[in-house]
């Protein structure tokens, strides 16, 4: 489907949710994306992207930025300890800040650099054993420990589980943000973004629909 017509339904859906034009930032997921293809929609002028490998990122990503500008990119997978710093150099925000470890070495890299990617923490709303993430009942005290650390941490992000109605993880996203005082809501993919716009994402993570299937297809 071509990035147009993904931009006209998500301005359709900020305007039926009453929320202002221009409100909920699309982050293009080209992960395991041909250069083609993403470097396609970059010259339709697109700027924010989101990958979920670091490696990958590192691959494609310090190319593309001498060739365009204003690129914006987003961290959406897993990060492991030791790839942080690689991490930091590389993205304008991180999506999965999951466990006070992360947090903290995050906060030592910040100190030394100067400057740190947005943050968001990554809530693991269906509680689901293999899937990463902050348990519900323990994101308070994380959203706390970055605060405690001076992290820009901006708001909240899920992945519901595959058969679950994404609305009530969205809802339940909403909330958790909501009694933290948290203004950013990561949510809302290919299939479902306009349910997570009507529920207040201000980030949503849209791959396959503007790209097209991911060959071989990979788990999110
Ligand atoms: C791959 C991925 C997406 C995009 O999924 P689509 O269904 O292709 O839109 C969104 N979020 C995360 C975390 C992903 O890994």
């Amino acid at each position: 489907m071509p990035l147009q017509e993904i931009m006209t339904r998500v301005a359709a859906a900020e305007s039926a949710a009453g929320r202002a034009p221009g409100s909920v930032r699309l982050i293009a997921v080209s992960k395991v994306q041909s250069l083609d293809r993403v470097e396609a929609v970059l010259q339709q002028g697109h700027r924010c992207f989101g990958e979920n490998r670091v490696q990958e990122a590192a691959g494609k990503w310090p190319d593309f930025r001498q060739r365009f500008d204003g690129i914006d990119l987003h961290l959406i997978g897993p990060l492991q300890t030791n790839k942080a710093r690689q991490a930091v150099e590389l993205c304008d925000a991180i999506h999965t800040v999951d466990r006070p470890k992360l947090a903290r070495t995050l906060a030592r890299l910040a100190q030394e650099r100067g400057a740190c990617p947005d943050l968001f923490i990554q809530v693991n709303t269906g509680e689901e054993a293999q899937k990463a993430g902050v348990l519900p009942a323990d994101t308070d005290d994380l959203v706390a420990e970055c605060r405690g650390l001076d992290l820009p941490l901006r708001g909240l992000m899920c992945i519901p589980p595959v058969d679950d109605e994404p609305a009530l993880h969205f809802a339940l996203l909403a909330s958790i943000a909501e009694r933290n005082g948290l203004t950013g809501l990561s949510m809302g993919m290919s299939g479902d973004f306009e349910t997570a716009i009507a529920l207040g994402a201000t980030h949503i993570r849209v791959g396959s629909a503007i790209f097209g299937a991911r060959t071989p297809a990979t788990p999110v």
